[in-house]
């Protein structure tokens, strides 16, 4: 064995050590719980500061400000600055994996996946209770952040693998843009009712078990024909997925995040006002309904954005996620966040297995008693590439 592999397989190690270590200091988090519907709102890559500048831009008030319960949520996964696989697998799992990772903790071994945990995540609990689950997003069906609520797999660039599970699985929804993966005909072998427009979910009645690979435009519209706005996504989402039982929803405005990254203020702005837009449709049905939760929070900030002290002005700094806590805010409960409050994000993925009155364990990481196979296999197929180079 070379130096190279000898020092990957300790840094396994250690890192597996470390696991096992997060994944039994599990804390109890008592807070009242029963409640009947959560609906949790995902701003990726908004920051404080992305609400700020889109508010001084653009001269309005945003209704995310007036949600009654504001703090803060702390952003880092296993690998320190994290991205979106990872963050959303701490909002919807309520335990940190390293970046990439979608509802497990697992390490890439020479580009081949060993998995240690396999964690349970809050739409699994959501079904397990008898509720309804669904994901809406601005984003593709395959994107980090619906995936980190639908699938598990050890990268996130997963794309077919993602698919497949979210089409073999029992959500009741999954709204997102299209990514050429989901078809009328995987759709129909699967039991799923296919749309590809808005017209086409405006007419499914309540309860119907849906996959939209929508074309138009999701997390901005002109109005124009074929355009899908998030907002009223949402809203319809919530029709659908409303029942005695309950439900969990989880809404990603993906468009905050992807703007950032190329640094195109405008992009972001108009993210942020569609995903506010939403966030008031989800606190109106909350509010009309009187057992529902909603939780607005990020995965992570993106582009670095600082405002200038003497002049006021707003700008990005880099093009990439930060380490800033993000706004976690709430309407229904004031058990997780109040008066400025942080928490680490895992408290957000307890926090909503509580609230759908969940009493098994939770969070829940399966040990995978393969790992140690996965790392062989993956030692043994790089030795037989390297030797098939050097012959
Ligand atoms: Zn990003």
């Amino acid at each position: 064995m070379n130096q190279k592999i000898i020092r990957r397989l300790i840094a396994v190690l250690l890192a597996l050590s470390l696991l096992c270590g997060c994944a039994s200091a599990v804390q109890a988090i008592v807070i009242p719980q029963n409640v009947k519907n959560v609906i949790l709102l995902i701003g990726d890559g908004m920051g404080e500061n992305s609400l700020e500048w889109t508010k001084q831009a653009k001269g309005v008030s945003l209704f995310v400000d007036t949600l009654p319960y504001q703090g803060y949520s702390k952003t880092d996964s296993l690998s320190g600055l994290t991205d979106s696989a990872a963050g959303a697998t701490a909002l919807s799992c309520g335990l940190r994996a390293f970046n990439s990772n979608l509802c497990e903790c697992a390490a890439s071994v020479y580009d081949r996946g060993v998995t240690f945990f396999t964690y349970l995540n809050v739409s699994e609990v959501a079904k397990s209770l008898g509720k309804r689950a669904g994901v809406v997003t601005s984003d593709l069906n395959t994107g980090a952040t619906p995936a980190g609520f639908s699938a598990h797999t050890f990268r996130r660039s997963e794309d077919q693998e993602i698919t497949d599970q979210q089409l073999a699985g029992d959500l009741d929804l999954i709204w997102a843009g299209a990514s050429g993966l989901v078809t009328a005909e995987r759709c129909a072998e699967t039991g799923w009712q296919y749309a590809d427009s808005l017209e086409t979910l405006q007419t499914l009645p309540n309860g119907t078990r849906s996959f939209a690979a929508l074309s138009g435009k999701i997390y901005y519209t002109d109005g124009a024909q074929g355009d899908a706005p998030l907002s009223t996504l949402t809203s319809l989402a919530i029709e659908q997925l409303d029942n005695d039982a309950g439900f969990f929803l989880m809404v990603e405005g993906a468009h905050i995040d992807k703007n950032s990254h190329s640094n195109d203020a405008e992009g972001m702005m108009r993210a942020v006002l569609e995903f506010d837009k939403a966030i008031e449709n989800a606190v109106e049905f909350a509010k009309r309904d009187g057992n529902t939760i909603v939780i607005v929070t990020a995965d992570h900030e993106t582009g670095g954005i600082t405002r200038d002290e003497a002049t006021g002005e707003f700008a990005y700094t880099c093009g990439d996620h930060t380490r800033t806590d993000v706004p976690l805010r709430l309407f229904g409960s004031d058990a997780l966040v109040k008066d400025g409050k942080h928490v680490k994000n895992t408290a957000v993925g307890r926090f909503i297995a509580k609230q759908l009155g969940y009493t098994e364990r939770f969070p829940d990481a399966q040990f995978n008693f393969g790992f140690l196979g996965e790392l062989i296999d993956a030692l043994v197929q790089h030795a037989k590439e390297q030797t098939a180079v050097a012959a």
